[in-house]
C-alpha cells in the first residue's frame, strides 16, 4: 500500500468530494482540513512527485480544470475572487510527494479579502540595488529552457517529421520554397514547422 495520502485517498475515490474530473486528473473539496469555504485541489491520478513532471499537455489539461473549477465556484459559492497556489518542493511549501494546485475561493468581507498570496513576501530594501537586478537576469537568462520544443513531436504532416522519417527527398530546397511556392502553401508549411502550438487537437504532444 501506498504512503502517499493522496494517492491513499485516490484508492477510493467515492470517499473524495470530486467537483470536476479529466482523463487524467481530479478537482476535489480539500478533506479533511478545508482552509476556506471551496478550497480545492487539482491533482493528477497517477502518483506524480511535482507539477514540474507535468508534460505541456498535462498542465493544458490542469489549467482547463482550474479554469472549470474556478466557474463553478464563482457561480455555485458566489464567490468574489480566487487565489491560486502552486507550491512546488519543500522550501516552496509543498506539504505532499504528490503534485497538487490549490484552489482558494476569496469572499468580500472576510477578515482576509483583497490580502494578496504575495503579502507573505514584504518587500525588501537590500534587493533594490542596479547589482541585484543586473547579475539576477543575467544567471537566469544564461539557462536555456524550451518546455513545448523538447516535449512536442514534431506533426505528421510537417516538413520536420518527414525529415526524421527520412521522406525527404522531394522537398524544395529553401530558396525555392521562399521563391517560387505559393505564399498560401509556404505559410501552411511553416506552421506545420515552426507553430505546433496553433494546430489545437491535431498536435501530438507526447
Ligand atoms: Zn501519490
Amino acid at each position: 500500500m501506498t504512503d502517499c495520502p493522496f494517492c491513499q485517498l485516490m484508492e477510493q475515490p467515492e470517499q473524495l468530494n470530486i467537483i470536476g474530473e479529466t482523463e487524467n486528473f481530479y478537482a476535489w473539496l480539500e478533506y479533511p482540513q478545508p482552509r476556506a469555504k471551496g478550497h480545492a485541489n487539482i491533482v493528477p491520478k497517477q502518483h506524480t512527485e511535482s507539477i514540474l513532471e507535468f508534460s505541456p499537455s498535462e498542465y493544458h489539461e490542469a489549467m482547463t480544470l482550474l479554469r472549470e473549477t474556478v466557474e463553478k465556484e464563482l457561480q455555485g459559492l458566489d464567490a468574489d475572487g480566487f487565489s491560486i497556489a502552486m507550491n512546488i518542493k519543500e522550501a516552496g511549501g509543498q506539504m505532499l510527494p504528490h503534485a497538487y494546485i490549490q484552489v482558494f475561493p476569496r469572499f468580500e468581507g472576510e477578515e482576509n479579502a483583497g490580502t494578496p498570496i504575495g503579502a507573505i513576501f514584504p518587500q525588501r530594501e537590500d534587493l533594490q540595488s542596479q547589482e541585484y537586478f543586473e547579475n539576477s537576469v543575467e544567471k537566469i537568462n544564461a539557462v536555456n529552457f524550451d518546455f513545448e520544443k523538447e516535449k512536442v513531436k514534431p506533426h505528421p504532416d510537417s516538413q520536420k517529421f518527414k525529415e526524421e522519417s527520412g521522406d525527404s527527398d522531394k522537398e524544395p530546397t529553401e530558396s525555392q520554397e521562399s521563391e517560387e511556392r505559393p505564399l498560401e502553401e509556404e505559410q501552411s508549411e511553416r506552421e506545420d514547422e515552426i507553430d505546433l502550438t496553433k494546430r489545437g487537437e491535431s498536435v501530438q504532444w507526447q
